[in-house]
C-alpha cells in the first residue's frame, strides 16, 4: 500500500531522529530541475541539494556513467587497486592545478582528513614542535557536523551539548585580513576557509580577500586550505571560487556536486608536498574512492571540462542578480549573489525564512532558509532563463503578501 505524503511525514516523526525540520514535501522522483511529490504536484528545485544537485536531477550523462560501472564493478576498498582511480586523480588535478587526491565520501571527511593532513604538514615539513599545531578558521563558518568541525563553529545550535572539543584551532572574524595577520604564526598549519560561506547566508568577501589570505599564508609559511564543498564544481561561475581572485590554494575540498547528485564523493585535492606526508595506515576510508565513485566523479569532471556550466552559471547569475535588485524594497531587504548562488534577506515583518519557504512550497518553488529571514536561491546549473524568471515571479508574488 503506498502512503500519502501527510502519512509518510507523520510516521518519519517516531522513526527518524528529529535533526532536521523538512518542509513538508514527500519527493517521489525528478528529473532535471523539476521534483515531483508523491501526489503528482511538480516543484522546481531552488536548492539543488545544497549544490549537491549542480547538473540536475539524474544527468543523463552522469547516470549513464554510473549505470555502466554498476554493472561492472563497485568496490574494492583500497586494500586493492582498481583501474579508474588513477584517472579520476590526474583529472582533478588538472581541474584544480594542484597535483594529489586523497579521495573521501563526505565533506565532513574532506574536512576532517584536511586538518589531520595540515597537522602532519606542520609538524613533518614546517617543523612546529609536536601538538602544538594550530589552524585558523572564521567565524560563522560551516565545515560538517563531526565533533571536531561542529568544535570551531561558532553557532550555538551546531555547537551547544556536543563538547569536549578538539583544541588547535583560532576563530576569527570572517573578510578581516588584519585579524588574519595577526591570528597567523610559527604554529599555524593552515588556514581553512569558505571562499564564500555558504550555510552563513551565502556570504561574500571583500575583493582582495581571498588573496590577502593567500599572502599571509604564504609570508607565514602555512597552508591555504579552501573549503570548496558548496562554492565549487561550476556553482559562482568559475570551476573554483577561488579562482574569482586568481588565487591558488595549497589544498581544495570538494565533494557534495563530484558526486553528481548519485553518490557520495568528496576529495582532499592538494600539493605533492602536502598529500606526500601521509603514508600506509595513517588516513583511509573503506569506501573512499571506490569505483562507482570514481567513474561518476570522472562523468562530473567530464562535464565541468566543457566549460559550459560555469558559463550558465555566470549567465544565469546576471539574471538572478537583476531579479533580485528589482525585489529589494519590496519584500527584500537585501541580497548577496555570486554566480548562480544567492542569499536574499526577506523583510522580517513579511515572515521568517521558514515561512517564506512554505508559502514558496505552495507555489511550486522549493528553497530552503538559513537563519532568521534569510532564504538561499542555487538552481541546478541546467535551469532555463524562463525557468529562473518564473521562479523570481513567484518569490515576487510571496513577497506581496
Ligand atoms: N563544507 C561546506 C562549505 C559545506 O557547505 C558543507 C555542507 O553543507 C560541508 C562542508 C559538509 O558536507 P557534508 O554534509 O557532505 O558532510
Amino acid at each position: 500500500t503506498t502512503r500519502s505524503s501527510a502519512e509518510l511525514i507523520h510516521a518519519e516523526s517516531a522513526v527518524l531522529a528529529h535533526n532536521y525540520h523538512p518542509l513538508p514535501v514527500v519527493v517521489a522522483r525528478a528529473e532535471g530541475v523539476w521534483v515531483e511529490d508523491v501526489e503528482g504536484r511538480r516543484y522546481l528545485d531552488m536548492l539543488a541539494g545544497y549544490s549537491a544537485l549542480n547538473f540536475g536531477h539524474r544527468h543523463p550523462a552522469l547516470i549513464e556513467a554510473a549505470h555502466r560501472q554498476l554493472d561492472r564493478l563497485t568496490l574494492t576498498s583500497r586494500a586493492f587497486h582498481h583501474e579508474l582511480l588513477a584517472g579520476f586523480a590526474e583529472e582533478l588535478a588538472a581541474l584544480t592545478g594542484l597535483e594529489m587526491t586523497l579521495p573521501m565520501n563526505t565533506g565532513a571527511e574532506a574536512v576532517e582528513s584536511a586538518v589531520k593532513v595540515a597537522r602532519k604538514w606542520a609538524y613533518e615539513v614546517k617543523g612546529v614542535p609536536r601538538d602544538r599545531a594550530t589552524i585558523v578558521v572564521a567565524e560563522d563558518n560551516f565545515h560538517g557536523r563531526t565533533t571536531t568541525i561542529v568544535g570551531f563553529s561558532t553557532d550555538p545550535v551546531a555547537r551547544d551539548g556536543f563538547g569536549p572539543f578538539t583544541p588547535g584551532f583560532r576563530v576569527v572574524p570572517y573578510n578581516d585580513l588584519p585579524a588574519l595577520r595577526e591570528a597567523v604564526d610559527e604554529t599555524t598549519a593552515a588556514v581553512l576557509l569558505e571562499p564564500v560561506q555558504g550555510e552563513a547566508g551565502v556570504v561574500i568577501p571583500d575583493e582582495g580577500y581571498l588573496a590577502g589570505v593567500r599572502e599571509a599564508t604564504r609570508a607565514a609559511g602555512a597552508l591555504f586550505i579552501a573549503d570548496e564543498i558548496q562554492s565549487g564544481l561550476g556553482r559562482t561561475g568559475t570551476t573554483l571560487a577561488v579562482e574569482h581572485e586568481g588565487v591558488r590554494p595549497d589544498a581544495v575540498l570538494l565533494g557534495k556536486a563530484l558526486g553528481g547528485g548519485i553518490v557520495p564523493v568528496s576529495a582532499v585535492v592538494a600539493t605533492r608536498e602536502v598529500l606526500g606526508v601521509l603514508r600506509p595506515g595513517e588516513h583511509g576510508s573503506t569506501f573512499g574512492g571506490n569505483p562507482l565513485a570514481a567513474a561518476v566523479g570522472s562523468a562530473v569532471v567530464a562535464l565541468l571540462r566543457t566549460g559550459e556550466y560555469q558559463r550558465r552559471a555566470a549567465g544565469l547569475g546576471a539574471v538572478l542578480r537583476d531579479g533580485l535588485a528589482a525585489l529589494v524594497g519590496r519584500g527584500v531587504t537585501g541580497f548577496r549573489c555570486r554566480g548562480l548562488w544567492a542569499g536574499v534577506d526577506v523583510d522580517p515583518a513579511i515572515g521568517t525564512g521558514r515561512e517564506i519557504g512554505e508559502r514558496l512550497l505552495a507555489e511550486g518553488v522549493l528553497v530552503k532558509d538559513t537563519h532568521g529571514s534569510t532564504i538561499r536561491l542555487a538552481p541546478p546549473l541546467t535551469i532555463t532563463p524562463e525557468e529562473l524568471a518564473w521562479a523570481l515571479g513567484r518569490l515576487a508574488a510571496v513577497l506581496e503578501r
